[in-house]
């Protein structure tokens, strides 16, 4: 990897000269590899390896193993995410949320964070994951839909869009686009694509994006502001324009924890390569303490998400585990469950920007039998004790290649696929076979026998 020569002296311009060498030294290691793993689903894996310092379910692994194989991967018993963004739940414990929070991940694909919010959120709160590139959205469905939480809802809209919901969010995350510098070990594009001119456009992006967040955060809400950048002008300019407009700051750690992690003079943590066994990440936690920001705009109502409400039950009930807990919603044919506490505030958000996916699908009436939904295998509303068949690990991946040749002696009907415990889909057994009932964008694109 080339390291700009802008970049290079920068960092010469910051640190003492022993230090900038380890820096720049650092860039040429390979990456640590670490995941994190869900706090239900992933109780049985990767155990006994080293904790990420600041997560209690991240833990690091020797080498990066081929996760596409891994069945527990596709059962979204963990997320692959980078140790350093995982500080995110450390700014998530200084936030105080009401009980039926909004919180809103604005700059959300492919979903690593949000699903982290999900984890150490209050239980009825709402996580909107917002992405504006459209071509982005169905990534973060599927990590959503791999979550399995109901509380969330997928959105594709531009920030500005958010501002029609003036003061509706508790707590709003922006993880910016942004120059990249910390990834360029991982991601050697980054350091091809680096350059002054690009360096003030994400600033200037950056402020456009804030400003709407600041404008649909409420009064004493918190927005949390993350990069995987060191550049000064996107960092500490951004943090320190939003402190002259109506922001405070909100310090995360103790003084004396994790010396490791860089406390920038102006707010916010830094974490450098050479000092943290992680990428490069910036965090500020700033509360809205200004009572409005901007100009409300005017609100533009959309159509409701969800085009009907279904009876009690709708034959999807036997699948749950606590059915009282859940509406029962349909759109285009698809009976969606949604948390009775969630129901209105989600059609709130739908009045305002364009909804991709909300609560769980749940499944459709096809013939008069109910036929489950693959996003109800993966999430935790779906019940402990429903009819399932235990799949060797060999068979988990010919499954999840949508390959169906398992032979079984099981009654006709519909099954939960299971390898390890985790629910991986559905299979439907007939008479002589078992049908894969895997959408095809679930499926693994590769030649597992390779
Ligand atoms: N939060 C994600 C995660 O943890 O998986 C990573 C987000 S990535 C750093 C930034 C995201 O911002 C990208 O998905 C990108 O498409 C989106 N983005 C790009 N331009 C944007 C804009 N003008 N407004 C809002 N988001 C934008």
């Amino acid at each position: 990897m080339m390291i700009p020569p802008l970049f290079e002296a920068r960092i010469r311009n910051t640190f003492a000269p022993e230090e900038a060498e380890e820096f720049l030294h650092s860039l040429g290691r390979v990456p640590a590899v670490s995941v994190r793993r869900h706090p239900v689903k992933g109780a049985g894996v990767f155990a006994g390896l080293p904790q990420v310092p600041w997560h209690p379910q991240g833990v690091y692994l020797p080498e990066r193993p081929e996760f596409i194989l891994d069945p527990a991967l596709h059962a979204g018993a963990y997320y692959v995410q980078e140790s350093s963004s995982m500080f995110l739940k450390k700014a998530m414990e200084k936030t105080e949320l009401p009980a039926q929070a909004m919180v809103l991940d604005l700059c959300a694909a492919p979903g690593g964070k949000s699903t982290l919010l999900l984890s150490h959120l209050p239980p009825d709160a709402l996580l909107v994951a917002n992405e504006v590139i459209r071509t982005r959205i169905p990534a973060l469905k599927e990590n959503i839909q791999r979550w399995g939480d109901a509380r969330a809802m997928v959105t594709n809209a531009d920030p500005a869009d958010f501002e029609t919901l003036e003061e509706a969010f508790d707590c709003i995350l922006v993880d910016a686009p942004c120059s990249g510098e910390g990834m360029f070990r991982k991601d050697s594009a980054a350091a091809g694509h680096w350059s002054p001119e690009a360096l003030q456009t994400c600033g200037l992006r950056q402020e456009r994006i804030l400003k709407s967040a600041a404008g649909a955060l409420k009064t004493g809400g918190y927005l949390i502001y993350s990069t995987c950048t060191f550049n000064p002008g996107e960092n500490e300019a951004q943090v320190a324009r939003l402190l002259r407009e109506g922001f405070e700051y909100v310090p995360i750690l103790d003084d004396p924890e994790w010396p490791e992690i860089a406390r920038i003079p102006g707010g916010g943590y830094a974490f450098y390569p050479h000092r943290v066994q992680g990428e490069g990440f910036f965090l500020a936690l700033l509360q809205k303490t200004g009572s409005s920001y901007g100009e409300a705009k005017e609100t533009r109502l959309r159509k409701p998400y969800f085009e009907k409400t279904l009876k009690p039950d709708a034959g999807m009930d036997r699948w749950l585990e606590d059915p009282a807990a859940f509406a029962r919603k349909e759109r285009n044919g698809i009976a969606y469950i949604v948390p009775q506490a969630l129901e209105k505030n989600m059609e709130w958000v739908a009045s305002a920007v364009q909804v991709m996916y909300a609560g769980i699908a749940a499944g459709a009436s096809k013939g008069g039998e109910f036929l489950p939904e693959h996003a109800l295998a993966l999430s935790t509303a779906a019940k402990a004790d429903i009819p399932h068949i235990e799949f060797t690990e060999e068979e988990a991946l010919r499954f999840l290649t949508k390959e169906s040749n398992r032979s079984h002696d099981v009654p006709k009907g519909i099954y939960a696929v299971r390898h390890n415990g985790l629910n991986l889909g559905w299979v439907k057994a007939v008479p002589g076979r078992l049908n894969n009932l895997l959408p095809m964008e679930f499926r693994i694109r590769k030649n597992i026998d390779g």
